[in-house]
């Protein structure tokens, strides 16, 4: 069987991708060893963070990440068990974090942020997703005028790229936005243009339908190997194979997987995340709260409430350890002291993380018939649109709205 293009994965980053394909008039398949959304898409926090444009890896990490491992449920941990196998990634991380190499990828970052954040706007009018969305903005919270003294840069550099954003510097101006915090918190940045899904499971199957009312088919699969075949690639799983003539790799975490079975080997690791999703009623949440210096938030999903966030570098076989999750929700209890924190249903997601935190978008040292898009960490689903017009103008042989060099494969 011969199809022209297949995708591999069915999360936000590969049916958003097959979407856009479609409009450009290709025949598109899907390939997913469970169905639309299952893995990182399905429980995220729902936030299109057009804000953040700084990487994670920044000059100032090296200061703050050691305080963080020192708590073994803080907001980064390591498993022993995994402290040896995440080593390299490490290395690149903090590599990746030296000054002389922060400029080139916050202007990575920047370009596809830009990009995505208008082309969410063309995908959101061409399958009427405008229902899916709360456009309710977002507030990141401080607990001292130190503390907010401290995060001044970053809203600098916010400004030097055209985010709107209101400083706010007493307990009341912070209540008026959003009652019921802690008198901890001090001071805030409030973005009003953040936006939210209801719920990025919804997103994603609402996305999922649009393609196949249009026509486009996602089947059941996993996929063990990719190897080029006489006029395009060969995608074998447990009994058979199917042909394509060319193939966009967007299994999230386990995507250089597969790009190893083609020879390429690209230093994907998982970052993975924690959350409680609290059903309705828990809290009247009003906008999308960052409690940075913790490294969680709290957002509405379908009028409820997700606490999550954490960095657990723990690969993708150790089993979850659901403390972390406790541990974020105690403490959101003491910012929420309202919360209530009964009924809640614990999920952990593994995020596709480079260690320069720039996703990968583009075709494969080995083979330009097979395109990869993964990589994208904490922004998935943000970047998520701007992405798949990337990989459509890789498809189609055009010119890309944006320098491509940052996302090569082969960078490292
Ligand atoms: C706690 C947490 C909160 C987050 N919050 C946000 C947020 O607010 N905003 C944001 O932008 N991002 C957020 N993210 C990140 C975001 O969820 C991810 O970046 C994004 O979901 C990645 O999408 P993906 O399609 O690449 O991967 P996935 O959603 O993991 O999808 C990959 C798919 O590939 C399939 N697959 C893998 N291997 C194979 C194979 N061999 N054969 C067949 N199928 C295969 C899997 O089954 C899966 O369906 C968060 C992540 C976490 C963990």
């Amino acid at each position: 069987m011969t199809q022209k293009v297949v995708v591999i994965g069915a999360g936000v980053i590969g049916i958003t991708t097959a979407l856009d394909l479609q409009r450009r008039g290709h025949s598109v398949l899907v390939l997913d060893r469970g169905d639309a959304a299952t893995q990182a898409s399905a429980g995220n926090a729902g936030a299109f963070a057009f804000p953040e444009v700084e990487p994670l890896a920044t000059p100032g990490i090296l200061r703050k990440a050691p305080k963080w491992l020192l708590d073994p449920l803080g907001p980064l941990s390591i498993p022993p068990a995994y402290a040896l196998q995440i080593l390299p990634w490490m290395v690149r991380f903090l590599r990746a974090s030296r000054s002389d190499r922060y400029a080139s990828l916050l202007s990575a970052q920047v370009s596809l942020m830009k990009l995505s954040s208008t082309a969410l706007n063309r995908l959101i009018a061409s399958v009427d997703a405008e229902p899916l969305l709360q456009r309710d903005g977002q507030m990141q919270l401080y607990e001292s005028e130190a503390e907010f003294q401290a995060s001044l840069p970053t809203w600098t550099l916010r400004r030097d790229h055209g985010i709107e954003f209101e400083l706010l510097d007493s307990r009341e101006a912070i209540a008026e936005k959003q009652p019921g915090l802690s008198p901890r918190f001090t001071h805030a940045g409030y973005t009003p243009n953040w936006m939210n899904t209801v719920d990025p499971e919804k997103w994603v199957a609402h996305l999922a339908q649009s393609f196949r009312d249009r026509g486009g088919r996602i089947e059941t699969q996993d996929i063990r190997a990719l190897s080029p075949a006489n006029d395009g690639i060969k995608i074998a799983f447990g009994d058979g194979h199917v042909d394509a003539s060319k193939v966009i790799v967007c299994a999230g975490a386990w995507s250089h997987h597969l790009a190893r079975t083609l020879g390429d080997h690209i230093p994907l690791e998982t970052e993975r995340g924690y959350n409680t999703t609290l059903p309705a009623g828990t809290f009247d949440l009003r906008m999308h709260l960052t409690f940075s210096r913790h490294g969680f938030v709290a957002s509405r999903i379908n009028n409820g409430v997700r606490i999550g966030g954490a960095v657990e570098l723990g690969g993708l076989n150790l089993p979850p350890n659901y403390r972390r999750a406790d541990t974020l929700l105690t403490k959101a209890k003491q910012f929420l002291p309202g919360l209530k924190t009964e009924g809640g249903t614990q999920w952990m997601g593994f995020r596709p993380s480079m260690p320069d935190s720039i996703p990968v978008v583009g075709p494969s040292p080995k083979s330009a018939r097979v395109i990869y898009a993964f990589g994208h960490g904490h922004l998935g689903l943000t970047q998520s649109a701007g992405t798949a017009e990337l990989v459509g103008a890789l498809v189609d042989g055009q010119p890309n709205p944006i320098a491509m060099t940052p996302y090569s494969p082969n960078r490292f």
